[in-house]
């Protein structure tokens, strides 16, 4: 018989964690909503006590994950925010991180405006010169805060680079993993100690679920993190934990389409007459083209580019798509195609003069590339491009 560690990725999103239920031979793994479990005597159980602490269905998710990251261990959470705010509490009064100045808008919300209070100092840099990261490590940071390819600039950070320098000065290395999701980039193989998902993006992949997914690389900080997800509590719920074992089954055969169509949107995109600037990693333009080559396996579904005309031919393409095939949304990774305006959406709350510091300009405009035709997706980007 084949070893299951020698298992390829495609075969460890349908089975890793996922034995057919020993009791019944439930070939899915039953959503357990107990929270809680009998004991044969005092503290007599099946390694599990209360669901907060772990729950079976939680657990096979959590192992599937680490399994597909090549973790230690895995751990699951009520959101993406729920996991990084999670992880952040390994951290005290005094601590300094160093993050990507392009980052996620929510995770910069919370840097700045929670995490702050608590006096933990953020420094963001621009992350794709790892020199920046370098020249910003003081005697106090802790944690360094990469996400790669980046949201909305799709700009990437060079993972074992970035590991090497966090390391050097004793800090943890974090990767925010969600637009390239564990199909196309495994962070810890590059030498990250955490990486963590929105699993509410491709792992779950229908726009059903919100989830967050976080992986750790060692015993360590697996009893760590495991202590402060049932100290704080923001842990997934059981039906949501099958919602995402379902999703992942298909994340492979997903992950290809997304990436197929955004490649050839892209490359149109590239050579429309309104477009200044199409953002892509899979482009030969792109400034981290070779870096894109080494570090994923594919280019994922998200792309942004430019509008001629700034502000108002921004604002006019993304409301005019009303009613069509792309949908005005928040949000990516899922099945559905999605236009977003960064600027007045997702990053409103990320300061001015760092949101213009890092490129995210008035006229940029956000695709989430979904399993649609790809022809009806181009269609509908050339209507909408000749009503601005
Ligand atoms: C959505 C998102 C998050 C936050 O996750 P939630 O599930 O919405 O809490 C973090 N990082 C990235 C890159 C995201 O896209």
């Amino acid at each position: 018989m084949q070893k299951r560690e020698d298992y390829r990725i495609e075969t460890h999103l349908i089975h890793a964690g996922q034995d057919p239920d020993p009791t019944t031979g439930a070939v899915i793994t039953p959503i357990h909503t107990t929270t809680t479990y009998a004991q044969a005597g005092i503290g007599e159980h099946k390694g599990f006590d209360y669901s907060r602490a772990g729950n079976p269905t939680r657990k096979a998710l959590e192992d599937n994950i680490a399994v597909l990251e090549g973790a230690h261990r895995g751990f699951a959470f009520a959101s993406g925010m729920a996991g990084l705010t999670t992880f952040a509490h390994m951290l005290k009064a005094g601590d300094h991180i160093v993050a990507e100045e392009n980052a996620y808008g929510g995770t910069v919300r919370y840097l700045n405006m929670v995490l702050a209070n608590f006096g933990v100092k953020t420094t963001y840099v621009d992350a794709s010169n790892p020199k920046n990261v370098e020249a910003a490590m003081t005697s106090a940071t802790r944690l360094v805060i990469a996400e790669t390819p980046t949201n909305p600039n799709l700009k990437l950070n060079d993972i074992k680079a970035l590991s090497e320098i966090a390391h050097k000065h004793s800090a943890l290395m974090a990767v925010d993993n969600t637009f390239a999701s564990p199909y196309l980039q495994n962070p810890h193989k590059l030498g990250a100690d955490i990486v963590f998902h929105s699993a509410t993006k491709y792992i779950g992949g229908h726009s059903d679920v919100l989830a967050g997914l976080v992986t750790v690389n060692t015993p360590e900080l697996g009893d760590r993190l495991h202590f402060l997800q049932k100290s704080m509590g923001g842990v997934l719920s059981p039906f949501d934990s099958w919602l995402l074992l379902r999703g992942l089954k298909t994340l492979h055969v997903r992950m290809q389409r997304h990436c197929e169509n955004a490649q050839k949107i892209a490359e149109h995109l590239a050579r429309h007459p309104k477009v200044t600037k199409v953002n892509y990693p899979g482009l030969p333009s792109h400034p981290q083209y070779e870096l894109a080559k080494r570090q994923m396996r594919g280019m994922s579904g998200m792309l942004s580019f430019e509008m001629k005309g700034g502000l108002p031919a921004a604002k006019k393409f993304a409301t005019a798509s009303v009613g069509g095939v792309w949908t005005l949304a928040e949000s990516l990774g899922a099945v559905e195609s999605l236009i977003c305006h960064p600027v007045t959406m997702t990053h409103a709350s990320v300061p001015k003069e760092q949101r213009e510091r890092s490129g995210v300009t008035d006229g940029l405009v956000r695709l989430s590339v979904g399993l649609e035709s790809v022809d009806d997706l181009i269609e509908g980007l050339d209507g909408l491009l000749a009503k601005v």
